[in-house]
């Protein structure tokens, strides 16, 4: 019988990585989705027919429960969140019911179905926020810095509440930032490939950005949902650092993925202060060991490969979706 994983979220980057390193790994691999006409499929859609999914919502502890009764996974990865520091600004309170609400009503439908399930809680190194530590690891004290920072705090925390109170084996991946092409395109990595790709195929002149002086611990998506899965796989429930330990700025990102296409970024980049946001927070790079030590884990793809990555595959994609409306518009 093969082992059967639930992943809240599988539509998004982190969902639809894990969904095929399950698939290969032979895993009978369920997904929740929301019903949501804004909902878009297209990461899974090459891999739709082997998935099994189940319309549901953090909001929902009845759809929780129910789903998990039906399909009676060994592991449970809540990847499902409002995932976006910036509008979290703007949307706090439902950031708090998706992003740490939900996260609890997760953990009583295991608790309430099968405290056996493996629950792996994708955490934020938002939550080391205005921390003055560098590197970060599972030792350096919380300080978020947005209203996603915190409700992550929370959903930290209530996960390590059920391993204690109830025994559960449920663990925490503090994830410092995962990209690839697949990135959702509000986050400023993608933001920056798609605009580069634009520029250079002539369809736009400028690249509007916020805070460049931002320096984040960039890694491959890919790499990332490994560990996850090595979390559940460990002897014991516990938390882990996820990172590559080396940290860029905002503008070194943009500077490596203009120059892939061989533009100066200073000609295209323009800061828009309306970009900038409440409190930013400026330095974030991770420590990961115990994730070596313990997991055998460690990163694959370093910050130029994963630039160049994003940059080539929107290339590609926005070649050929403009040759083709071209083609459609010539008689
Ligand atoms: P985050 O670390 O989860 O907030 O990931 P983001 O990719 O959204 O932002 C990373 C950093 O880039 C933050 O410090 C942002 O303030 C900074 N940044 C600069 N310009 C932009 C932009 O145009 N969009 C976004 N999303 N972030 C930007």
């Amino acid at each position: 019988m093969s082992r059967r994983a639930l992943i809240t979220g599988i539509t998004g980057q982190d969902g639809a990585y894990l969904a095929r390193l399950l698939l290969e790994r032979g895993y009978e691999v369920h997904g929740m989705v929301r019903r949501s006409s804004s909902d878009r499929c297209e990461r899974i859609a090459e891999i739709r027919d082997r998935l099994h999914l189940h319309p549901g919502d953090l909001i929902d502890q009845s759809a929780l429960t129910r789903i998990l009764a039906k399909c009676q996974p060994q592991e449970v990865y809540n990847l499902a969140a409002q995932t976006y520091v910036g509008a979290s600004f703007s949307q706090p309170t439902m950031t708090a019911e998706f992003t740490a609400l939900g996260v609890t009503r997760m953990l009583e439908a295991v608790r309430q179905v099968d405290p056996s399930i493996r629950f792996l809680q994708a955490s934020s190194s938002e939550v080391f926020g205005g921390t003055q530590e560098d590197p970060q690891n599972e030792k350096t004290p919380f300080w978020p810095r947005s209203p996603y920072a915190v409700a992550k705090v929370y959903a930290y925390w209530i996960t390590v509440n059920y391993r204690e109170s109830y025994g559960l084996f449920a663990s925490n991946a503090i994830m410092f930032n995962h990209e690839s092409p697949w990135r959702g395109s509000e986050f400023v990595t993608r933001r920056i490939s798609q605009g580069v790709a634009k520029i250079k195929l002539g369809l736009a002149d400028c690249l509007e950005l916020g805070n460049l002086d931002a320096q984040r611990d960039w890694g491959f998506a890919g790499d990332f949902v490994d560990a996850m899965w090595r979390i559940l796989q460990a002897d014991t429930p516990d938390d882990f650092v996820i990172a590559t330990g080396v940290r860029h700025s905002v503008r070194a990102f943009a500077e490596r993925a203009f120059a892939r296409v061989g533009l100066d970024w200073e000609k295209y980049v323009r800061v828009d202060p309306a970009r900038l946001r409440p409190v930013d927070v400026p330095s974030l790079r991770g420590d990961a060991s115990k994730a070596q030590r313990v997991l055998g884990w460690r990163p694959t793809v370093t910050f130029e490969p994963l630039v160049d990555m994003m940059v080539d595959a929107d290339l590609a994609a926005l070649s050929r979706e403009h040759s083709l409306s071209h083609r459609e518009q010539s008689p």
